[in-house]
Protein backbone atom coordinates (compact mmCIF):
# COMPACT_ATOMS: atom_id res chain seq x y z
CA UNK A 1 0.00 0.00 0.00
CA UNK A 2 1.51 2.94 -1.05
CA UNK A 3 2.05 5.92 2.15
CA UNK A 4 -0.38 8.61 1.67
CA UNK A 5 0.88 12.41 2.09
CA UNK A 6 -1.76 14.16 4.80
CA UNK A 7 -2.15 17.80 4.78
CA UNK A 8 -1.81 19.18 8.45
CA UNK A 9 -3.11 22.47 9.69
CA UNK A 10 -0.58 23.56 12.73
CA UNK A 11 -2.21 26.17 14.40
CA UNK A 12 -1.80 28.39 17.09
CA UNK A 13 -5.12 27.41 19.05
CA UNK A 14 -6.03 23.92 17.52
CA UNK A 15 -4.40 21.83 15.04
CA UNK A 16 -5.76 19.05 12.40
CA UNK A 17 -4.77 16.57 10.23
CA UNK A 18 -6.87 15.83 7.06
CA UNK A 19 -5.92 13.01 3.96
CA UNK A 20 -7.06 12.99 0.26
CA UNK A 21 -8.79 10.39 -0.89
CA UNK A 22 -11.30 9.44 -3.78
CA UNK A 23 -10.69 12.99 -5.20
CA UNK A 24 -11.28 14.87 -1.88
CA UNK A 25 -9.97 15.60 1.42
CA UNK A 26 -11.20 14.55 4.40
CA UNK A 27 -10.33 15.20 8.04
CA UNK A 28 -9.27 12.57 10.70
CA UNK A 29 -10.20 12.32 14.14
CA UNK A 30 -8.09 11.86 17.33
CA UNK A 31 -8.02 9.40 19.61
CA UNK A 32 -11.33 11.28 21.30
CA UNK A 33 -13.25 11.15 17.80
CA UNK A 34 -12.57 15.33 17.71
CA UNK A 35 -11.48 16.60 14.67
CA UNK A 36 -9.58 19.86 16.31
CA UNK A 37 -6.58 19.24 18.50
CA UNK A 38 -6.08 22.01 20.89
CA UNK A 39 -2.21 22.97 20.52
CA UNK A 40 -1.24 22.18 23.77
CA UNK A 41 1.23 20.40 25.33
CA UNK A 42 1.72 19.60 29.14
CA UNK A 43 3.78 17.17 31.66
CA UNK A 44 2.32 14.79 34.00
CA UNK A 45 4.70 12.36 35.65
CA UNK A 46 7.27 12.06 33.59
CA UNK A 47 4.30 11.91 30.13
CA UNK A 48 3.55 14.33 27.63
CA UNK A 49 -0.16 15.21 27.49
CA UNK A 50 -1.02 16.45 23.73
CA UNK A 51 -4.23 18.07 23.49
CA UNK A 52 -7.60 18.66 25.19
CA UNK A 53 -5.72 17.38 28.65
CA UNK A 54 -3.32 19.53 28.37
CA UNK A 55 -6.03 22.01 27.63
CA UNK A 56 -8.10 21.55 30.68
CA UNK A 57 -4.53 21.54 32.48
CA UNK A 58 -3.47 24.61 31.64
CA UNK A 59 -6.03 25.93 34.61
CA UNK A 60 -4.92 23.53 37.36
CA UNK A 61 -1.23 22.79 36.34
CA UNK A 62 -0.19 26.69 34.62
CA UNK A 63 3.42 25.37 35.40
CA UNK A 64 3.46 22.04 33.92
CA UNK A 65 1.18 23.42 30.45
CA UNK A 66 2.23 25.48 27.47
CA UNK A 67 0.33 26.58 24.90
CA UNK A 68 -0.10 29.33 22.28
CA UNK A 69 3.84 28.43 21.39
CA UNK A 70 3.16 29.02 17.71
CA UNK A 71 3.89 33.11 18.26
CA UNK A 72 7.17 32.12 19.51
CA UNK A 73 8.15 29.92 16.18
CA UNK A 74 11.79 30.87 15.02
CA UNK A 75 12.74 32.55 18.08
CA UNK A 76 14.89 31.48 20.72
CA UNK A 77 12.28 31.73 23.40
CA UNK A 78 11.65 28.65 25.70
CA UNK A 79 8.70 27.56 27.47
CA UNK A 80 9.03 25.90 30.94
CA UNK A 81 7.19 23.05 31.60
CA UNK A 82 8.17 21.97 35.23
CA UNK A 83 12.01 21.38 35.45
CA UNK A 84 12.07 20.95 31.34
CA UNK A 85 12.53 24.10 29.19
CA UNK A 86 11.68 23.67 25.40
CA UNK A 87 11.07 25.98 22.21
CA UNK A 88 8.45 26.10 19.93
CA UNK A 89 9.75 23.87 17.46
CA UNK A 90 9.85 21.15 19.71
CA UNK A 91 7.02 21.80 21.75
CA UNK A 92 5.25 21.55 17.94
CA UNK A 93 6.95 18.54 17.45
CA UNK A 94 5.48 16.81 20.30
CA UNK A 95 1.72 18.06 18.98
CA UNK A 96 2.95 16.86 15.40
CA UNK A 97 3.80 14.02 16.55
CA UNK A 98 0.12 13.66 18.61
CA UNK A 99 -1.52 14.31 14.90
CA UNK A 100 0.67 11.29 13.12
CA UNK A 101 0.19 8.82 15.81
CA UNK A 102 -3.74 9.43 15.76
CA UNK A 103 -3.69 10.06 11.93
CA UNK A 104 -1.85 6.61 11.66
CA UNK A 105 -4.67 4.90 13.89
CA UNK A 106 -7.31 6.20 11.85
CA UNK A 107 -5.59 5.29 8.61
CA UNK A 108 -4.00 1.82 9.36
CA UNK A 109 -0.95 3.05 8.10
CA UNK A 110 2.45 4.67 8.73
CA UNK A 111 2.77 8.23 7.84
CA UNK A 112 6.02 10.01 6.70
CA UNK A 113 5.56 12.78 4.09
CA UNK A 114 3.08 15.55 5.08
CA UNK A 115 2.39 19.05 3.35
CA UNK A 116 1.89 21.54 6.55
CA UNK A 117 0.50 25.08 6.42
CA UNK A 118 2.03 27.80 7.46
CA UNK A 119 1.15 31.55 7.91
CA UNK A 120 1.69 33.13 4.24
CA UNK A 121 3.57 36.12 6.72
CA UNK A 122 6.07 33.68 8.06
CA UNK A 123 9.15 34.63 7.63
CA UNK A 124 12.11 32.26 6.64
CA UNK A 125 13.24 31.19 10.12
CA UNK A 126 9.74 30.54 10.86
CA UNK A 127 8.99 28.70 7.98
CA UNK A 128 12.93 26.62 8.85
CA UNK A 129 11.30 26.12 12.72
CA UNK A 130 8.16 24.63 11.37
CA UNK A 131 10.33 22.33 8.77
CA UNK A 132 12.60 21.19 12.23
CA UNK A 133 9.85 20.49 13.97
CA UNK A 134 8.55 18.28 11.69
CA UNK A 135 11.95 16.42 11.27
CA UNK A 136 12.31 15.75 15.06
CA UNK A 137 8.21 14.57 15.09
CA UNK A 138 10.34 12.05 12.30
CA UNK A 139 7.72 13.76 9.46
CA UNK A 140 9.24 14.67 6.20
CA UNK A 141 7.27 18.13 5.40
CA UNK A 142 7.60 17.76 1.22
CA UNK A 143 6.17 20.93 1.27
CA UNK A 144 5.10 24.38 3.45
CA UNK A 145 1.78 25.84 1.94
CA UNK A 146 0.62 29.34 3.15
CA UNK A 147 -2.84 28.57 5.23
CA UNK A 148 -4.90 31.45 2.54
CA UNK A 149 -3.54 29.49 -0.17
CA UNK A 150 -5.00 26.40 1.46
CA UNK A 151 -8.24 27.72 1.98
CA UNK A 152 -8.46 29.16 -1.37
CA UNK A 153 -7.50 25.44 -2.29
CA UNK A 154 -10.20 23.73 -0.12
CA UNK A 155 -12.88 26.52 -1.71
CA UNK A 156 -11.37 26.23 -4.98
CA UNK A 157 -12.15 22.67 -5.30
CA UNK A 158 -15.94 23.18 -4.57
CA UNK A 159 -16.56 25.88 -7.95
CA UNK A 160 -14.39 24.94 -10.66
CA UNK A 161 -15.84 27.04 -13.13
CA UNK A 162 -15.45 30.70 -14.48
CA UNK A 163 -12.94 33.26 -13.84
CA UNK A 164 -12.89 34.74 -10.51
CA UNK A 165 -11.22 36.96 -8.29
CA UNK A 166 -11.23 36.39 -4.35
CA UNK A 167 -9.94 37.39 -1.30
CA UNK A 168 -9.16 35.08 2.18
CA UNK A 169 -9.64 36.47 4.90
CA UNK A 170 -8.02 34.48 7.38
CA UNK A 171 -8.07 35.56 11.03
CA UNK A 172 -7.19 32.52 13.68
CA UNK A 173 -5.75 32.24 17.29
CA UNK A 174 -2.30 33.98 16.77
CA UNK A 175 -2.20 35.48 13.48
CA UNK A 176 -3.58 37.52 10.44
CA UNK A 177 -3.30 36.84 6.69
CA UNK A 178 -4.85 38.53 4.07
CA UNK A 179 -4.63 37.38 0.14
CA UNK A 180 -6.03 37.81 -2.86
CA UNK A 181 -6.13 35.37 -5.63
CA UNK A 182 -7.07 34.95 -9.12
CA UNK A 183 -9.31 31.56 -9.78
CA UNK A 184 -9.43 30.65 -13.68
CA UNK A 185 -10.97 27.59 -15.32
CA UNK A 186 -8.99 25.21 -12.37
CA UNK A 187 -5.97 27.63 -12.35
CA UNK A 188 -5.53 29.71 -8.94
CA UNK A 189 -2.77 32.58 -8.81
CA UNK A 190 -1.87 34.24 -5.54
CA UNK A 191 -2.03 38.05 -6.28
CA UNK A 192 -0.82 39.52 -3.27
CA UNK A 193 -0.74 38.05 0.26
CA UNK A 194 0.07 40.30 3.52
CA UNK A 195 -0.63 40.34 7.27
CA UNK A 196 0.31 40.44 10.86
CA UNK A 197 2.04 37.51 12.39
CA UNK A 198 0.70 38.67 16.32
CA UNK A 199 -2.44 39.48 15.75
CA UNK A 200 -5.11 37.10 16.39
CA UNK A 201 -8.38 35.70 18.63
CA UNK A 202 -5.72 35.64 21.39
CA UNK A 203 -5.33 39.54 21.36
CA UNK A 204 -9.18 39.87 21.27
CA UNK A 205 -9.79 37.63 24.38
CA UNK A 206 -6.68 39.29 26.20
CA UNK A 207 -8.95 42.62 25.66
CA UNK A 208 -11.79 41.43 26.75
CA UNK A 209 -10.20 39.99 29.89
CA UNK A 210 -8.65 43.76 30.85
CA UNK A 211 -12.46 45.01 30.65
CA UNK A 212 -13.22 41.60 33.12
CA UNK A 213 -10.55 43.24 34.88
CA UNK A 214 -11.53 46.56 34.81
CA UNK A 215 -15.15 45.56 35.80
CA UNK A 216 -14.32 43.42 38.82
CA UNK A 217 -12.16 46.55 40.10
CA UNK A 218 -8.63 45.47 39.79
CA UNK A 219 -6.24 46.88 37.24
CA UNK A 220 -5.11 44.45 34.89
CA UNK A 221 -1.25 44.90 36.05
CA UNK A 222 -2.22 44.46 39.21
CA UNK A 223 -3.38 40.73 39.34
CA UNK A 224 -1.06 37.77 39.56
CA UNK A 225 -0.40 35.59 36.30
CA UNK A 226 -2.69 32.69 37.35
CA UNK A 227 -5.39 35.42 37.82
CA UNK A 228 -4.48 36.86 34.47
CA UNK A 229 -4.45 33.38 33.14
CA UNK A 230 -7.82 32.31 34.04
CA UNK A 231 -9.08 35.53 32.76
CA UNK A 232 -8.35 34.79 29.51
CA UNK A 233 -9.57 31.42 29.78
CA UNK A 234 -12.93 33.15 30.80
CA UNK A 235 -12.55 35.71 28.30
CA UNK A 236 -12.43 33.02 25.34
CA UNK A 237 -14.82 31.44 26.50
CA UNK A 238 -17.07 34.80 26.84
CA UNK A 239 -15.74 35.52 23.45
CA UNK A 240 -17.39 32.78 21.86
CA UNK A 241 -20.97 33.08 23.46
CA UNK A 242 -20.54 36.91 22.30
CA UNK A 243 -20.84 35.38 19.10
CA UNK A 244 -23.95 34.40 19.18
CA UNK A 245 -25.91 36.52 21.65
CA UNK A 246 -25.59 39.97 22.56
CA UNK A 247 -25.01 39.61 26.46
CA UNK A 248 -22.96 37.01 28.94
CA UNK A 249 -22.86 36.34 32.37
CA UNK A 250 -19.57 35.72 33.44
CA UNK A 251 -18.76 33.92 36.79
CA UNK A 252 -15.34 34.60 37.97
CA UNK A 253 -13.77 33.34 41.01
CA UNK A 254 -10.48 35.04 42.54
CA UNK A 255 -8.66 33.43 45.60
CA UNK A 256 -12.08 32.77 47.05
CA UNK A 257 -14.65 35.64 46.04
CA UNK A 258 -17.11 34.90 43.51
CA UNK A 259 -17.80 37.84 40.63
CA UNK A 260 -20.68 37.74 38.79
CA UNK A 261 -19.54 40.05 35.76
CA UNK A 262 -22.24 41.12 32.84
CA UNK A 263 -20.44 41.40 29.73
CA UNK A 264 -22.21 43.01 26.62
CA UNK A 265 -21.18 42.79 22.70
CA UNK A 266 -20.67 46.61 23.16
CA UNK A 267 -17.98 46.15 25.98
CA UNK A 268 -16.45 43.76 23.94
CA UNK A 269 -16.30 45.56 20.44
CA UNK A 270 -15.31 48.94 22.78
CA UNK A 271 -12.58 47.07 24.10
CA UNK A 272 -11.25 45.47 20.60
CA UNK A 273 -11.41 48.76 18.63
CA UNK A 274 -7.53 49.20 18.59
CA UNK A 275 -7.44 45.33 17.49
CA UNK A 276 -10.12 46.15 14.66
CA UNK A 277 -7.61 49.39 13.75
CA UNK A 278 -4.81 46.96 12.81
CA UNK A 279 -6.28 44.76 10.46
CA UNK A 280 -6.90 47.20 8.16
CA UNK A 281 -3.03 48.04 7.68
CA UNK A 282 -2.58 44.60 6.29
CA UNK A 283 -5.46 45.03 4.07
CA UNK A 284 -4.33 48.22 2.30
CA UNK A 285 -1.28 46.88 1.65
CA UNK A 286 -2.40 44.07 -0.24
CA UNK A 287 -4.47 46.05 -2.50
CA UNK A 288 -1.60 48.65 -2.73
CA UNK A 289 0.63 45.87 -3.93
CA UNK A 290 -2.05 44.31 -6.86
CA UNK A 291 -3.40 47.52 -7.83
CA UNK A 292 -7.11 46.28 -7.49
CA UNK A 293 -10.09 47.88 -5.35
CA UNK A 294 -12.54 46.53 -3.35
CA UNK A 295 -14.96 46.43 -6.40
CA UNK A 296 -12.80 43.92 -8.73
CA UNK A 297 -13.40 41.07 -5.58
CA UNK A 298 -15.62 38.66 -6.70
CA UNK A 299 -15.87 36.72 -3.68
CA UNK A 300 -14.45 37.06 -0.15
CA UNK A 301 -14.05 34.01 1.78
CA UNK A 302 -13.53 33.73 5.38
CA UNK A 303 -11.07 31.49 7.46
CA UNK A 304 -10.32 30.85 11.11
CA UNK A 305 -11.99 30.81 14.44
CA UNK A 306 -11.96 34.27 15.44
CA UNK A 307 -14.02 35.17 11.68
CA UNK A 308 -17.20 33.63 13.58
CA UNK A 309 -16.71 37.33 15.68
CA UNK A 310 -20.10 39.48 14.62
CA UNK A 311 -17.82 42.73 14.78
CA UNK A 312 -15.14 40.72 11.88
CA UNK A 313 -17.74 39.59 9.88
CA UNK A 314 -19.37 44.04 10.07
CA UNK A 315 -15.97 45.33 9.32
CA UNK A 316 -15.31 42.69 6.48
CA UNK A 317 -18.43 43.59 4.80
CA UNK A 318 -18.55 47.05 5.34
CA UNK A 319 -14.67 47.31 3.84
CA UNK A 320 -15.78 44.69 0.59
CA UNK A 321 -19.32 45.73 -0.25
CA UNK A 322 -20.20 42.04 0.34
CA UNK A 323 -21.29 39.45 2.25
CA UNK A 324 -18.24 37.26 2.91
CA UNK A 325 -18.40 33.07 2.61
CA UNK A 326 -18.22 30.86 5.38
CA UNK A 327 -19.38 27.52 3.36
CA UNK A 328 -16.48 25.93 4.77
CA UNK A 329 -16.18 25.39 8.73
CA UNK A 330 -13.54 28.34 8.54
CA UNK A 331 -11.77 25.57 11.57
CA UNK A 332 -11.41 23.16 8.68
CA UNK A 333 -10.66 25.28 5.12
CA UNK A 334 -7.10 25.27 5.62
CA UNK A 335 -6.60 21.64 6.86
CA UNK A 336 -8.28 20.24 3.84
CA UNK A 337 -6.35 22.60 1.72
CA UNK A 338 -3.55 21.57 2.86
CA UNK A 339 -4.97 17.85 1.94
CA UNK A 340 -5.52 19.38 -1.43
CA UNK A 341 -1.88 20.52 -1.75
CA UNK A 342 -0.75 16.95 -0.12
CA UNK A 343 -2.37 15.60 -3.05
CA UNK A 344 -1.22 18.11 -6.09
CA UNK A 345 2.05 17.18 -4.83
CA UNK A 346 1.69 13.55 -4.72
CA UNK A 347 0.64 14.04 -8.56
CA UNK A 348 -3.09 12.56 -7.64
CA UNK A 349 -4.79 12.27 -11.06
CA UNK A 350 -8.22 14.13 -9.84
CA UNK A 351 -6.37 17.29 -9.34
CA UNK A 352 -5.09 17.12 -12.81
CA UNK A 353 -6.64 20.34 -14.20
CA UNK A 354 -5.64 22.52 -10.64
CA UNK A 355 -2.69 24.49 -10.69
CA UNK A 356 -1.47 26.79 -7.94
CA UNK A 357 1.30 29.50 -8.04
CA UNK A 358 2.46 31.23 -5.06
CA UNK A 359 3.55 34.66 -4.37
CA UNK A 360 7.16 36.04 -2.05
CA UNK A 361 5.30 37.05 0.85
CA UNK A 362 8.57 38.78 1.32
CA UNK A 363 11.02 41.29 -0.66
CA UNK A 364 14.20 39.64 -0.80
CA UNK A 365 17.41 41.97 -1.30
CA UNK A 366 21.01 42.85 -0.45
CA UNK A 367 22.63 45.29 2.16
CA UNK A 368 24.15 48.15 0.27
CA UNK A 369 26.13 51.37 0.84
CA UNK A 370 26.54 54.97 0.03
CA UNK A 371 29.48 56.98 -0.07
CA UNK A 372 28.71 60.66 1.06
CA UNK A 373 30.38 63.71 -0.38
CA UNK A 374 32.91 63.75 2.61
CA UNK A 375 34.60 60.51 1.12
CA UNK A 376 32.99 58.08 3.99
CA UNK A 377 30.43 55.40 3.58
CA UNK A 378 27.28 54.52 5.66
CA UNK A 379 25.88 51.09 5.54
CA UNK A 380 23.28 49.00 6.58
CA UNK A 381 20.95 49.67 3.82
CA UNK A 382 18.20 47.56 1.81
CA UNK A 383 18.01 46.97 -1.53
CA UNK A 384 14.94 44.75 -2.89
CA UNK A 385 15.62 42.30 -5.58
CA UNK A 386 12.71 40.62 -5.94
CA UNK A 387 9.73 42.19 -4.69
CA UNK A 388 7.12 41.20 -1.84
CA UNK A 389 4.22 39.77 -4.09
CA UNK A 390 6.30 38.76 -6.95
CA UNK A 391 4.44 35.74 -8.33
CA UNK A 392 6.61 31.99 -8.55
CA UNK A 393 8.96 30.86 -9.28
CA UNK A 394 10.38 34.08 -9.89
CA UNK A 395 14.56 35.35 -10.92
CA UNK A 396 16.09 39.00 -10.67
CA UNK A 397 19.35 40.60 -10.96
CA UNK A 398 20.57 43.82 -10.38
CA UNK A 399 24.20 45.19 -10.81
CA UNK A 400 26.10 46.38 -7.93
CA UNK A 401 29.68 48.11 -7.41
CA UNK A 402 32.82 48.04 -5.31
CA UNK A 403 32.81 51.08 -3.57
CA UNK A 404 36.82 51.70 -2.24
CA UNK A 405 39.76 51.26 -4.12
CA UNK A 406 41.60 48.09 -4.41
CA UNK A 407 39.03 46.30 -3.06
CA UNK A 408 39.48 42.12 -3.84
CA UNK A 409 36.52 40.86 -1.75
CA UNK A 410 32.58 41.45 -1.61
CA UNK A 411 30.49 40.46 0.85
CA UNK A 412 26.89 39.88 -0.22
CA UNK A 413 24.15 39.96 2.92
CA UNK A 414 20.86 38.92 2.16
CA UNK A 415 18.06 39.74 3.33
CA UNK A 416 14.00 39.46 3.52
CA UNK A 417 11.36 42.32 4.93
CA UNK A 418 9.91 45.76 3.87
CA UNK A 419 12.21 47.97 6.06
CA UNK A 420 14.58 50.72 4.56
CA UNK A 421 17.58 49.19 6.98
CA UNK A 422 18.58 46.04 7.03
CA UNK A 423 18.74 45.80 10.57
CA UNK A 424 14.93 46.17 10.76
CA UNK A 425 14.32 42.75 8.30
CA UNK A 426 15.55 38.92 8.58
CA UNK A 427 18.77 37.91 7.87
CA UNK A 428 18.98 35.00 5.32
CA UNK A 429 22.80 34.63 4.93
CA UNK A 430 25.79 35.50 3.66
CA UNK A 431 29.05 35.06 1.52
CA UNK A 432 32.19 36.28 -0.28
CA UNK A 433 33.05 36.70 -3.91
CA UNK A 434 36.68 37.97 -4.87
CA UNK A 435 36.85 40.86 -7.59
CA UNK A 436 39.97 41.84 -9.46
CA UNK A 437 41.93 45.09 -7.69
CA UNK A 438 40.74 48.18 -9.40
CA UNK A 439 39.47 51.61 -8.48
CA UNK A 440 36.35 52.29 -5.98
CA UNK A 441 32.88 51.69 -9.15
CA UNK A 442 35.14 49.89 -11.48
CA UNK A 443 34.65 46.19 -10.88
CA UNK A 444 30.62 45.26 -10.78
CA UNK A 445 28.70 42.12 -10.36
CA UNK A 446 25.53 40.92 -11.05
CA UNK A 447 23.53 39.85 -8.36
CA UNK A 448 21.16 37.43 -8.85
CA UNK A 449 18.21 36.16 -6.44
CA UNK A 450 15.88 33.11 -7.92
CA UNK A 451 12.97 32.33 -5.35
CA UNK A 452 10.94 29.16 -6.29
CA UNK A 453 7.54 28.15 -5.19
CA UNK A 454 8.59 25.75 -2.86
CA UNK A 455 10.87 28.57 -0.78
CA UNK A 456 14.10 27.79 -2.02
CA UNK A 457 16.16 30.56 -2.66
CA UNK A 458 19.22 30.98 -4.80
CA UNK A 459 21.61 33.77 -4.04
CA UNK A 460 24.29 34.10 -6.69
CA UNK A 461 26.78 37.31 -7.63
CA UNK A 462 29.10 36.91 -11.32
CA UNK A 463 32.02 39.44 -11.44
CA UNK A 464 31.25 40.61 -14.94
CA UNK A 465 35.32 41.22 -15.52
CA UNK A 466 35.94 37.43 -14.55
CA UNK A 467 33.18 35.81 -14.95
CA UNK A 468 33.79 34.18 -11.63
CA UNK A 469 30.47 33.01 -9.36
CA UNK A 470 30.00 32.66 -5.87
CA UNK A 471 26.47 31.75 -4.34
CA UNK A 472 24.18 30.04 -1.40
CA UNK A 473 21.14 28.50 -1.44
CA UNK A 474 18.75 29.11 1.23
CA UNK A 475 16.50 26.90 1.84
CA UNK A 476 13.12 26.22 4.25
CA UNK A 477 13.60 22.62 3.62
CA UNK A 478 17.04 22.78 5.14
CA UNK A 479 16.96 24.44 8.61
CA UNK A 480 19.55 25.88 10.37
CA UNK A 481 20.17 23.04 12.28
CA UNK A 482 22.44 20.29 10.47
CA UNK A 483 21.17 16.69 9.73
CA UNK A 484 23.21 15.24 12.91
CA UNK A 485 21.29 18.11 15.31
CA UNK A 486 17.73 16.95 14.03
CA UNK A 487 18.71 13.35 14.65
CA UNK A 488 19.79 14.12 17.83
CA UNK A 489 16.96 16.01 18.87
CA UNK A 490 14.38 13.86 17.48
CA UNK A 491 15.92 11.31 19.60
CA UNK A 492 15.65 13.36 22.73
CA UNK A 493 11.95 14.23 21.46
CA UNK A 494 10.91 10.48 21.43
CA UNK A 495 12.72 10.04 24.78
CA UNK A 496 9.35 11.41 26.03
CA UNK A 497 7.20 9.28 26.54
CA UNK A 498 3.33 10.11 24.99
CA UNK A 499 0.66 9.49 27.21
CA UNK A 500 -0.81 5.59 26.10
CA UNK A 501 -4.02 6.43 23.49
CA UNK A 502 -6.18 3.67 25.41
CA UNK A 503 -6.05 6.09 28.33
CA UNK A 504 -6.75 9.23 26.95
CA UNK A 505 -10.24 9.26 27.43
CA UNK A 506 -9.54 8.67 30.35
CA UNK A 507 -6.82 11.08 30.87
CA UNK A 508 -9.09 14.07 29.47
CA UNK A 509 -11.87 13.07 31.55
CA UNK A 510 -10.14 13.66 34.92
CA UNK A 511 -8.20 16.81 33.73
CA UNK A 512 -11.60 18.28 33.25
CA UNK A 513 -12.92 16.75 36.94
CA UNK A 514 -10.06 19.17 38.24
CA UNK A 515 -10.52 21.85 36.08
CA UNK A 516 -14.27 21.92 36.96
CA UNK A 517 -13.32 21.68 40.49
CA UNK A 518 -11.23 24.36 40.94
CA UNK A 519 -14.17 26.79 38.95
CA UNK A 520 -16.89 25.75 41.73
CA UNK A 521 -18.23 25.88 44.74
CA UNK A 522 -20.36 24.60 47.70
CA UNK A 523 -22.68 21.47 46.16
CA UNK A 524 -21.01 21.41 42.96
CA UNK A 525 -17.63 21.13 44.35
CA UNK A 526 -18.66 17.78 46.57
CA UNK A 527 -20.43 16.39 43.70
CA UNK A 528 -17.22 16.53 41.62
CA UNK A 529 -15.08 15.18 44.17
CA UNK A 530 -17.18 12.01 44.72
CA UNK A 531 -17.35 11.75 40.62
CA UNK A 532 -13.59 11.72 40.94
CA UNK A 533 -13.52 9.41 43.58
CA UNK A 534 -16.04 6.98 41.67
CA UNK A 535 -13.78 7.33 38.75
CA UNK A 536 -10.78 6.63 39.95
CA UNK A 537 -12.75 3.66 41.54
CA UNK A 538 -13.70 2.11 38.32
CA UNK A 539 -10.13 3.11 36.76
CA UNK A 540 -8.89 0.83 39.57
CA UNK A 541 -11.38 -1.84 38.25
CA UNK A 542 -9.60 -1.97 35.39
CA UNK A 543 -12.90 -2.80 33.30
CA UNK A 544 -13.05 -0.82 29.85
CA UNK A 545 -16.85 -1.29 29.59
CA UNK A 546 -17.56 -0.09 32.95
CA UNK A 547 -15.46 2.74 32.83
CA UNK A 548 -16.73 4.05 29.59
CA UNK A 549 -20.05 3.15 30.95
CA UNK A 550 -19.12 5.92 33.76
CA UNK A 551 -17.20 8.21 31.65
CA UNK A 552 -20.81 8.36 29.55
CA UNK A 553 -22.67 8.94 32.54
CA UNK A 554 -21.19 11.52 34.38
CA UNK A 555 -20.33 13.10 31.50
CA UNK A 556 -23.96 14.96 31.82
CA UNK A 557 -23.45 16.13 35.15
CA UNK A 558 -19.70 17.65 33.97
CA UNK A 559 -21.54 19.31 30.93
CA UNK A 560 -24.66 20.70 33.44
CA UNK A 561 -21.16 22.16 35.75
CA UNK A 562 -19.31 23.45 32.66
CA UNK A 563 -22.17 25.23 31.53
CA UNK A 564 -22.40 26.98 34.67
CA UNK A 565 -19.17 27.96 35.55
CA UNK A 566 -17.85 28.46 32.30
CA UNK A 567 -19.95 27.49 29.14
P1 LIG B 1 -7.74 28.94 14.85
O1 LIG B 1 -6.31 29.32 15.13
O2 LIG B 1 -8.17 29.13 13.46
O3 LIG B 1 -8.14 27.62 15.45
O4 LIG B 1 -8.62 30.05 15.61
C1 LIG B 1 -8.91 29.92 16.92
C2 LIG B 1 -9.37 31.28 17.43
O5 LIG B 1 -10.74 31.45 17.08
C3 LIG B 1 -9.27 31.36 18.94
O6 LIG B 1 -8.79 32.63 19.31
C4 LIG B 1 -10.71 31.17 19.36
O7 LIG B 1 -10.98 31.81 20.59
C5 LIG B 1 -11.47 31.82 18.22
N1 LIG B 1 -12.84 31.33 18.11
C6 LIG B 1 -13.27 30.07 17.92
N2 LIG B 1 -14.62 30.01 17.91
C7 LIG B 1 -15.06 31.29 18.11
C8 LIG B 1 -16.37 31.90 18.21
N3 LIG B 1 -17.49 31.19 18.12
N4 LIG B 1 -16.41 33.24 18.41
C9 LIG B 1 -15.28 33.98 18.51
N5 LIG B 1 -14.03 33.47 18.43
C10 LIG B 1 -13.92 32.14 18.24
Amino acid sequence: MTQPIIGIDLGTTNSLIAVFEEGAPRLLANALGHRLTPSVVSFDDGAVLVGEAARDRQTTHPKQTAAAFKRAMGTETTFALGPKSLRAEELSSLVLRKLKDDAEAALGQTIRDVVVSVPAYFNQGQRQATMAACAMADLNAVRLVNEPTAAALAYGLQDREGESQFLVFDLGGGTFDVTVLEHFDGVMEVKASSGDAFLGGEDFSEALAKTMADKIGTPWAKLGADIQQQLRLQADVAKRHLSGKDEYEARIKIDSTHHGLTLTRTDFETACAALIKRLHRPIERCFYDTGLDTDGLDRVILVGGATRMPMIRQMVARQFRRLPEMTIDPDHAVALGAAVQAALVAHDRALDDVVMTDVSPFSVGIETATRLKNGTSIHGFFQPIIERNTPLPASRQQIFSTMSDNQTNLRIDIYQGEAPKVSDNVHLGRFDINVPKGKAGQESMFVRVTYDPSGLIEVEATSISTGKQAGIVISDNVSNLTEADIAKKLKQMQAFKMHPREDEANVTFMARIRRLYEMAAGDDRHMLQDILMAFEAALEGQDPAEIARMRGDMGETLDRIDDYYVS
